[in-house]
């Protein structure tokens, strides 16, 4: 079991939102509030359906950790869901929440660092199979910038021989295995700009900065209902984030930092200055004012002499620019915006 030393600050981050008593690692908290016939998060928070849920799958970076998988943000919408990057082990953290891999209605990727697309082809195949853990009835529908039809054509060519064999033996045996979840839909878009519309939900790409060698990058704003929920993507402080995440309920931003001695290494200052530092974070939150801060894919460099920065040390430096709600997101944890906007520390249905 993990311990959480972190616990008590977490708690204390939320200025809005439940009042969260995590005293101990998640799991016992689970384990403790099944057994006690209550959850981590009161009830009475989760009673109105809310219109938008978001929950954190993954919140790490290439590093890999066991506790902070692969970037990817599952943003629901009414019944729609959508995926926002795919990365480590994507397929475990839905299915911890009951969310078979099929279940998804498109998938978006910000850009093509592969922390960001190596849990494509999981999701992809393993949502084709049956087993109540997969169960895709339509084709795999990926939304993206130029390059993301490469990307999956060159996953079908990978991947080719397991698809044949799959089908093949389907139709040896009258046919038992379905094919369409094997099928892809790619809709590149070459330039920002409303990239879905449908059912009443809006989806907005808008360009942003991780440096001059990696483009395209992307961020996009979800609205749906009157809600609105931006994922910055990877980038530096960018305007064009400040610009759509104005008055959003929901602003999951990404965020890097290293400890000074560590700075003056070049590598990590290169690796730094393609993403946000928490002050810079913090100015992007003062600036935008949602009803509640999130961030996610944490970039928390070290080396063998010298030690990440801790949670604290992100707060306290995103302290100095922003005093506004603030929620350090851990894989699972989960933002419901109906007419508030409530945080679980752990989605209500997570299995460990
Ligand atoms: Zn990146
Ligand atoms: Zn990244």
């Amino acid at each position: 079991m993990r311990s959480n030393p972190t616990a008590g600050l977490l708690a204390s981050l939320f200025s809005t939102g439940p009042r969260l008593s995590l005293t101990r690692g998640r799991r016992l908290i689970c384990a403790a509030g099944l057994a006690l016939g209550v959850l981590a998060t009161p009830l009475t928070a989760v009673a109105a359906e809310p219109d938008m849920r978001v929950v954190l799958l993954g919140t790490g970076s290439p590093v890999p950790l066991m506790d902070r998988w692969g970037p990817s943000t599952l943003v629901e919408a009414g019944s729609h869901r959508f995926l926002f990057d795919a990365g480590r082990g994507v397929p475990v953290r839905l299915w911890q929440i009951g969310i078979p891999t099929g279940a998804l209605d498109a998938v978006f990727l910000t850009h093509f660092h592969s922390d960001h697309t190596v849990g494509l082809p999981d999701l992809w195949l393993t949502g084709a199979l049956g087993g109540g853990f997969g169960e895709r009835k339509a084709p795999f529908h990926v939304i993206g910038p130029v390059g993301t039809q490469d990307l999956i054509d060159g996953l079908k060519k990978a991947y080719a021989s397991d698809i044949k064999a799959r089908l093949d033996e389907g139709k040896a045996n009258g046919n038992v295995k379905p094919v369409i979840g094997f099928e892809t839909k790619v809709d590149e878009f070459a330039a920002a700009g409303v990239v879905y519309d449908q059912d009443g939900v809006k989806v907005t790409a808008f360009d942003v900065n991780h440096g001059d060698e990696i483009k395209p990058a992307v961020g996009y704003r979800i609205d749906y209902k009157g809600r609105s929920v931006l994922i910055s993507g990877d980038t530096r402080k960018n305007d064009n984030v400040i610009k759509y995440g104005r008055g959003v309920d929901v602003l999951v931003h990404e965020v890097a930092s290293a400890k000074p001695d560590l700075m003056r290494v070049p590598i990590i200052k290169l690796i730094v200055h393609h993403h946000t530092t928490p002050a810079e974070a913090g100015e992007v939150f003062t600036a935008t004012r949602p009803k509640m801060a999130v961030y996610t894919h944490l970039v928390l460099l070290s080396s063998k002499t010298i030690p990440a920065p801790s949670v604290e040390d992100v707060v306290q430096e995103t302290r100095t620019t922003y005093a506004g709600p603030l929620t350090v997101g851990e894989d699972l944890t989960t933002i419901d915006v109906g007419d508030t906007v409530t945080v679980h520390r752990v989605h209500p249905a997570a299995k460990w």
